[in-house]
């Protein structure tokens, strides 16, 4: 392979590395929900004009949502448009607009959950995810009285969900629209409910043992025991051995997702550890498939994808061990929001600063950064009182808890005040009203959400916006992005970015080797140029160009 990298690429690497020096800006980002564009290219237009004086560099709409829901003119899955977008083309009207402000547009698009309504799952309820038990996801609750809802699809199974639907729809979004890039999320298995528990399709239970070559596919009947020459058993483990159970065929779901999960190859229960490794290569497959097709259609198509914090605890439990994306993704965007967290503001800011850290040591030199912050969890001393009052009111136990919940809009009507006075007295009456039998709870509760939806200016302190982005400066972090456009629009918070991200952007420190991001670029020229010749076919992989030197070593196979 390495004899088809175009040799002046080669020598051109070392002297593009040294060119480009301290002037990386940093970068800045911003997710955004359909609704937040408004509903002709002229409302999309003021959304850019707030982005634009926000200095925002890239802007992420929503494409693809997790119900299964395009908001993008599809004429290959015209059942999956949105209904309130099928004559307002959406995307048309944000890659118009988005070139005159210069901000780069990447589609977002909820990879693996959709809807029991969806029209993919409705066409093949066979490519959904299966639990032990032959179950959904959708099924599955999260708390005692919380259903879960939305339909994982397999990642896994070929033909399936991922090459039948989901590259597809990648591919249609690179070839109708001039998208800067696309956004992987929830690119990864099911987390918060039930992480152990998938997938044991009928596909992901044959594989997992034949892809493994835990038996000779071309001998499934034969059983060939550990030969145990060596004296500890597991040092016996490079010679050949099969661990499929003779009646494997006759075994229910059940007991070989058992025999999976708990099950030896050798001497301890492990065969869980390569069901966890197949998964995560189930979605890196996916990611460096997604940037193959969107690059043959459009070349230097950038890839982004958001991702969990920590990627060796993503990938135990959710499959998402982000560190092998690149160079398939060129921006791992990390959601390093304070939901995660425990503690106080301050302690979050700490623990920030050893995330941003410890994020840049993961991506190395293999892609870009933008740390995610969120701009409504780092509220979580501004909203818990109400959130406590809204919980009072809705499990009907406002006037059982009178003085816990008398309290509690006290110190609302106290926190509101400064910000308003008119709204502070509306709400003081209301809640007197209440006290008296004249106002329902919900009408109380429509009171208290309408505040929390279209609060006063200044009463989300946008200050701790900017300390938070400062904090990832300061922790050495290349850039920031934030979830989502329709917080900082709901919360007043679009000063707030002005402010952090005033013009001119400052280089950020150097953590990253100079040139890293073109070093992908350049893996990219290598790759295409050794597959002229294999237009279509994907499953090549080359050797990337900065380990190329090792490859050739005598020392280098092993
Ligand atoms: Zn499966």
């Amino acid at each position: 392979m390495l004899k088809k990298f175009p040799f002046f690429l080669m020598l051109a690497f070392p002297l593009a590395l040294a060119a480009q020096t301290s002037t990386r800006i940093e970068g800045r980002g911003v997710w955004a929900h359909p609704g937040d564009f408004g509903k002709s290219e002229k409302d999309v237009e003021e959304v850019f004009k707030v982005l634009k004086k926000a200095n925002i560099q890239v802007v992420v709409p929503l494409v693809k949502d997790m119900a299964g829901r395009v908001y993008w003119q599809s004429k290959k899955f015209p059942e999956a448009v949105h209904p309130d977008y099928r004559e307002f083309d959406l995307l048309r009207a944000i890659t118009n607009v988005a070139p005159k402000y210069g901000i780069k547009v990447h589609a977002w698009l909820c990879d693996f959950p959709e809807g029991k309504d969806s029209p993919a799952f409705k066409a093949h309820p066979e490519w959904g995810m299966l639990n032990p038990q032959g179950g959904l996801t959708s099924e599955e609750k999260l708390t005692p009285d919380q259903v879960y809802g939305p339909v994982w699809m397999c990642p896994n199974r070929r033909p399936g969900y991922t090459d039948q639907w989901l590259l597809p729809m990648i591919e249609e979004v690179v070839r109708q629209y001039p998208v800067d890039g696309i956004h992987h999320d929830y690119v990864r298995y099911p987390g918060d409910v039930a992480p152990d528990s998938y997938c044991f399709c009928d596909y992901c239970l044959e594989h997992f043992l034949s892809d493994s070559l835990f038996y000779y596919p071309s001998r499934p009947d034969v059983q060939i025991p550990l030969k145990k020459d060596r004296l500890r058993e597991e040092s016996n483990w490079d010679l050949d051995f099969t661990v499929r159970p003779p009646n494997w065929a006759e075994m229910s779901r059940e007991d070989k997702a058992k025999f999976i999960l708990e099950g030896k190859s050798i001497n301890r229960p492990d065969l869980g550890y390569f069901f966890y490794e197949l998964r995560c290569d189930a979605i890196s497959r996916f990611v460096r498939e997604a940037w193959e097709r969107a690059s043959a259609i459009r070349p230097g198509i950038e890839m982004s994808a958001a991702v969990f914090i920590n990627p060796m605890k993503s990938g135990r439990f959710i499959a998402q061990r982000w560190t092998d994306f690149a160079p398939w993704v060129d921006i791992a965007m990390t959601m390093t929001y304070r939901s995660h967290f425990q503690g106080s503001f301050e302690d979050y800011l700490t623990y920030l600063a050893d995330v941003v850290r410890a994020q840049n040591r993961w991506v190395g030199e293999k892609c870009s950064l933008l740390v995610g912050l969120d701009a409504h969890y780092i509220f979580r001393e501004e909203l818990e009182p109400w959130e406590r009052a809204l919980s009072l009111l809705k499990t009907g136990r406002a006037l059982e808890s009178k003085e816990e919940f008398g309290r509690l809009v006290k110190a609302n009507i106290a926190s509101l005040s400064p910000f308003s006075d008119l709204r502070a007295k509306e709400l003081s009456a209301k809640y007197d009203s209440f006290l008296k039998g004249k106002v329902t709870q919900e009408a109380l509760a429509g009171e208290l959400n309408g505040i929390l939806a279209d609060p006063p200016p200044g009463f989300f302190p946008g200050a701790k916006l900017i300390q938070t982005i400062e904090t990832v400066r300061k922790a050495g972090g290349p850039g920031v992005i934030i979830f989502a456009a329709s917080h900082l629009t709901r919360k007043k918070l679009w000063g707030a970015v002005e402010k952090a991200f005033s013009s001119p952007a400052s280089p950020s420190f150097e953590v990253l080797p100079a040139g890293h991001h073109l070093s992908i670029k350049t893996w990219k020229e290598i790759w295409r140029e050794s597959h002229k010749s294999e237009v279509g076919n994907f499953g090549a992989r080359p050797k990337p160009p900065f380990s190329s030197s090792k490859a050739s070593s005598p020392q280098g196979y092993h």
